[in-house]
Formats: structure tokens, C-alpha cells, sequence
């Protein structure tokens, strides 16, 4: 029996959709829908210090202008899609890898992640030396008197390969390419790896779509997916809008967000069929709409390398 596809928006309300965050959605969903599958929207407002429930609201109402619709989840769905709200279960699941063994406590400050010696991963973080690693209990309870921890996940030392959908087989070296990730920070936030790992599978994801910035975070994903006995779901990669500059869209360019794309005139098939033609889905530059494009829609059509729009 073929399993239905069910994919997902997962947007972080830290401010209005940019062009890129327009561009992961609009191919997810075309992905999920042109195989007739679903669509659930969570918002990842995990960090309280970044993220508001306006800009959540903002994000349906921007992606109801492009035509992207979801089949469950937003605030439609209730507080069950706010991560916000789902602290207790990441806090279920952490100690169940807990128990497991699996989690220590780290005092490392900033600077000591920083430290210019460390060997850093494909995206430029540092991999985190494992100072904390060996702590007696002894020593953590000292350190835990001045210092409240984070809390890491100790990953074994051996080889995890997979095959992205668009970018292709993919292998690293957990303990040496990617290192122990952090699963709840000091201040108490559960950290992104967690929640997106525990959402994915109690939602039923089986298919995740977005930026390839994120293809580093994927084997930590995998692996905490093994150890919490939840299945893998299929991950695409895709390419990332850059700014004339190089630099990767975000936030900071104004002008390639939704709220200034709109009070320009512009209307959501040109935005559509900017992003299509960037992607690769159509030869020319024209007005579109998304569920236009849902017959065109092929992975093997799909540009693999970052996109300048500007
Ligand atoms: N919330 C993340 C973001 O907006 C996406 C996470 C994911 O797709 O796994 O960048």
C-alpha cells in the first residue's frame, strides 16, 4: 500500500516571511500536493525571546495570499501546532534519552564554544569539543552552583549515512563531523533538534522540505530519530535565496519580505512565478499560480545550487 504523503510548513514566527521562508513553503507544498498528499502548519515559536503570535498570524495570512493552503495545524489547530506550547512533551522525550544515558549537563559559556581551536561543521558552528562530557557527578554538582547547564546529547562515535531527496547521498562521522547537540539550553528552551525530531513524528511527517542550511542538522535528526524509536521521514534539500550580496536572505533585507512585497503591488502569481522560475520549474519569468504549477511540479526539475534574486 503506498503510504500518503504528509509534509509540512514549519515556519519560525520571529518576524514577517521573506521570499526564502515563501520559497521552502511553496515547494513543500507543491511536493506534498503534486502526490496528492496533506500538509500540516507548525509554528516553531520555541525561542520566547524572538518569537510573537503576530507574526504567526502574519505567516497564515501571507501564505493564504499565495495560495498555499494547509490541511491541518495553525491556529486553526489550536494550540497543539505552537511548540510553545508543547514544552511538556520535549521534556517527556529528553528524559527519555535520559534514562537511556544519553544526556550530561554542560557549563561551557560561549567563549568556550568559540574557542578558536575547534574544528566547525559544514555550516560554520563550532563542533563542541566535548569538555563537559566526562564530568564525575561530583564535578557537575559543583559546577551547577554557579552555573546553570545546558544539557547535551552524547552521540557515538560511528558513521550515519542517508540520501537527500534533491542533494543526494550524504555521510558523516556523527561524533567527529557534528559533535554532542544541545537539547535544552541553559535558560531552559528546548532546543530546535528536540522539537523538530519529537513534532515531525508524533504529527506523522513523513516528508520534510527545506533550506539546505539545515542539511547539517539532519544526521543529529536521524539519529535522535533511531534512539527515540520514530521512523526517518524522506528530506529534501532545497537551495537557498541569496541576496545580491551572496549573503543568504533573512530577515535583515527588508525588501524581500512579504509585508514590503505586498504594499508594492505585486501580486502573488508574480511572486509565485519568481520563485518557480528560480527553482527551475518553469523556463520563463511569468505570472502563475501555485496549484498551476502543482502538474509541473518534478524533483528532478529542481535546481540544487543557491539562488541569487537580487
Ligand atoms: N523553523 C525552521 C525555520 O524556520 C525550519 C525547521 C525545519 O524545517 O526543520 O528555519
Amino acid at each position: 500500500m503506498l503510504t500518503e504523503i504528509t509534509g509540512r510548513f514549519a515556519p519560525s514566527p520571529s518576524g514577517r516571511m521573506h521570499l526564502g521562508n515563501a520559497f521552502s513553503c511553496l515547494l513543500a507544498w507543491l511536493s506534498a500536493r503534486s502526490a496528492g498528499g496533506r500538509i500540516i502548519l507548525r509554528h516553531e515559536d520555541l525561542d520566547p525571546a524572538r518569537c510573537r503570535r503576530e507574526y504567526a498570524d502574519k505567516i497564515e495570512e501571507d501564505l493564504c495570499w499565495l495560495g498555499l493552503d494547509w490541511d491541518e495545524g495553525g491556529s486553526r489547530g489550536g494550540e497543539g501546532y505552537y511548540q510553545s506550547s508543547r514544552r511538556e512533551l520535549y521534556r517527556q522525550f529528553l528524559e527519555v534519552l535520559d534514562e537511556k544515558g544519553l544526556i550530561y549537563p554542560c557549563f561551557c559559556t560561549r567563549a568556550d564554544l568559540h574557542a578558536a581551536s575547534a574544528p566547525h561543521t559544514a555550516d560554520g558552528t563550532p563542533v563542541y569539543s566535548g569538555a563537559c562530557r566526562g564530568l564525575s557527578p561530583e564535578q557537575q554538582r559543583e559546577r551547577a552552583k554557579t552555573r546553570t547547564p545546558a544539557l547535551r546529547a552524547r552521540v557515538p562515535d560511528r558513521a550515519l549515512s542517508f540520501t537527500d531527496g534533491l542533494q543526494g547521498p550524504c555521510a558523516v562521522e556523527l561524533a567527529r563531523d557534528c559533535g554532542d547537540p544541545i537539547l535544552r539550553r541553559s535558560d531552559g528552551v528546548h532546543a530546535y533538534q528536540l522539537a523538530v525530531v519529537v513534532d515531525d513524528a508524533l504529527m506523522g511527517v513523513n516528508q520534510v522540505v527545506r533550506g539546505r542550511d539545515l542539511l547539517s542538522s539532519t544526521p543529529w535528526q536521524l539519529w535522535l530519530q533511531e534512539e527515540l524509536g520514530f521512523s526517518h521521514p524522506a528530506y529534501y534539500h532545497i537551495p537557498l535565496l541569496l541576496s545580491g550580496d551572496g549573503k543568504r536572505l533573512s530577515k535583515r533585507d527588508g525588501d524581500m519580505d512579504l509585508g514590503a512585497i505586498r504594499a508594492s503591488g505585486v501580486s502573488p502569481e508574480r511572486v509565485i512565478g519568481r520563485l518557480a522560475f528560480a527553482a527551475g520549474l518553469i523556463d520563463r519569468e511569468e505570472p502563475v499560480t501555485a496549484a498551476e504549477l502543482i502538474p509541473l511540479f518534478d524533483w528532478a526539475k529542481l535546481r540544487k545550487e543557491d539562488i541569487i534574486v537580487k
